[in-house]
């Protein structure tokens, strides 16, 4: 089955990665990213021992949870959100990735509470300085914690970032090496709702570089499923 032989390849980096880094696989997460594949691929990845699966289209996430509804999966936002969207995975998604304005926190924390549920979150910061990626730039990052720190249904949990698309590795070290600094900075602000413990970073192409630097999620879609459209 090509997806058991893709994951076992993947989970494999993951484990010669951390061996060289001198970390612990256990401290890594691997989120199959399983946006515009079929419900039936995640299925297949689910036999074959994956559970965390990441998404990036409201209403697709919300059909694939209701369609897989049987399944102990554990669900991941990670694309761009938009507040009117959120009523969709409200009651399901265990972890968004993507937050970055207060306006999100406010609707996640309302329609959570609605569901009487508590939705882990990151908040994600723009580590490539790059117009069109999502994100706050790290100066940004405190103001929002004093207001996440009050929240009931929010639990933040670290940052999110993406690597610049390009081959210049250095590059892309030094966005992640950013984004770790960033996050333990920021460690002296956990209380309340605020326990920023993960760092959510690294994707096909960049896996190794993202465990190097202090990942403990990998987001990784193509080298599981194959290309995408
Ligand atoms: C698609 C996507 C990924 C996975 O990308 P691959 O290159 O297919 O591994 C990771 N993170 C986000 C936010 C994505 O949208």
């Amino acid at each position: 089955m090509a997806i058991c032989d893709a994951l076992q390849s993947v989970n494999e980096t993951i484990e010669r990665t951390c061996q060289t880094a001198g970390r612990s696989p256990s401290e890594i997460q691997l989120i199959a990213v399983s946006k515009t594949r079929p419900s039936e691929e995640i299925r297949s990845a689910y036999d074959c021992g994956q559970i965390r699966f990441g998404e990036n289209r409201a209403r697709e996430l919300e059909s694939k949870m209701v369609e897989l509804e049987e399944l102990p999966l554990e669900w991941h936002f990670i694309g761009p959100l938009q507040t009117n969207k959120i009523k969709y995975m409200a009651s399901r998604v265990d972890w968004i990735h993507s937050v970055y304005k207060k306006k999100y926190f406010k609707e996640i924390e309302k329609r959570a509470a609605r569901e009487n549920r508590v939705i882990q979150t990151m908040i994600q910061i723009n580590i490539s300085d790059e117009d069109q990626k999502q994100g706050i730039m790290p100066d940004e990052l405190a103001p929002l914690l004093e207001y996440t720190a009050g929240l009931n249904h929010v639990r933040i949990r670290g940052l999110m970032g993406m690597a610049s698309h390009t081959d210049d590795l250095d590059r892309i070290r030094r966005q992640f090496v950013l984004l770790r600094e960033t996050l333990e900075q920021h460690q002296r602000m956990n209380g309340g709702s605020n326990v920023l413990d993960h760092l959510s970073m690294g994707m096909s192409h960049d896996l190794e570089i993202a465990i190097e630097e202090g990942a403990t999620m990998v987001r990784i879609g193509s080298a599981i499923f194959g290309g995408r459209e």
